[in-house]
């Protein structure tokens, strides 16, 4: 079965989706976007993830391309026609195909918008839960907006590749200070000896997770106590756990961190109960 993509209007084969060669998001990066998953062929904090969309598209000035109603149709018919019952569902909207020049368009130029779903493998996802994730630390070099979901992501790749060929799963920011920021896909989390959970305060210098912020309800309906504050590597080195999460990966054990093992090299007790636990806090539709 031939994937299908969602065009500016039209649903195609995914070898026939097409965007202009002056499309914005092409040229300069000047676009937004949101992952959600995709669980039983619903979406996973679909509400909350549209929230988001819009704060990011009102930060870069780009109006929506379509109301919210109607952008809602488009995700779940895109879903239903890859036939994703557990995956993610990729949305992008773009400031539009116009003659190449920095500022911005003329009033009026169209949003360019593509979503995409694919199925991922769920086998493969708990046994990667159940062994647990390598992360490599690397200095922060992003602009200082991370908290705008753009598609504008050069570092994440490279400190991605990174990871990739250190055998890591990973990598994280480290700023000037010393402290953890964030993934390079991922919001970044440890656990403290004393059994404090602790993630890094939203400001501009991170991306607001979705999977963070539910996970904020699940931590404290499970009694654990939180800190919201930034945690320096030595920390992380020093903690009882680490974990991370996004929406493609819910919560994830890392049990290495720059090679020397977490805790005791195994998926923590937290990590593990708010991954089984994730769903009952989110929302579904
Ligand atoms: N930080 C960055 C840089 C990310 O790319 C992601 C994944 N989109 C996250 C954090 C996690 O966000 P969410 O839980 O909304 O997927």
């Amino acid at each position: 079965m031939s994937r299908i993509a969602y065009v500016n209007g039209r649903y195609l084969p995914l070898g026939a989706a097409t965007v202009n060669v002056e499309d914005r998001g092409y040229q300069f990066a000047d676009g937004v976007y949101e992952v959600c998953e995709v669980r039983g062929g619903r979406l996973v904090d679909e509400r909350r993830h549209m929230m988001r969309l819009a704060f990011s598209l009102s930060e870069l000035r780009i109006a929506m391309p379509m109301s919210a109603t109607a952008l809602s149709v488009v995700l779940h018919e895109v879903v239903r026609r890859n036939r994703v019952r557990w995956g993610i569902v990729y949305l992008q909207i773009g400031r539009g195909v116009s003659r190449r020049d920095h500022a911005f368009p003329p009033a009026g130029t169209a949003p360019s918008i593509v979503v995409t779903a694919r199925n991922m493998n769920l086998e493969a996802a708990e046994k990667m839960a159940e062994d647990g994730v390598a992360v490599i630390s690397l200095p922060e070099n992003r602009w200082a907006r991370v908290d705008i979901k753009s598609v504008a992501l050069l570092p994440n790749v490279l400190a991605k590749q990174a990871a990739r060929e250190q055998g890591a799963r990973e990598a994280w920011f480290v700023d000037t200070g010393g402290h953890v920021t964030e993934g390079a896909s991922s919001n970044a989390w440890i656990v403290t000896r004393d059994g404090k959970v602790v993630t890094r305060q939203c400001d501009q210098g991170i991306l607001k997770g979705i999977t963070r912020t539910v996970l904020l309800d699940a931590i404290a309906a499970q009694g654990l106590i939180l800190e919201e504050r930034a945690f320096t590597l030595d920390e992380a080195h020093a903690a009882r756990e680490a974990f991370i999460t996004s929406a493609s990966q819910i919560v994830l054990p890392v049990v290495k961190i720059d090679g020397r093992p977490v805790g005791n090299g195994a998926p923590g007790l937290v990590a593990s109960a708010l991954r089984r636990d994730f769903h009952r806090y989110s929302e579904i539709s």
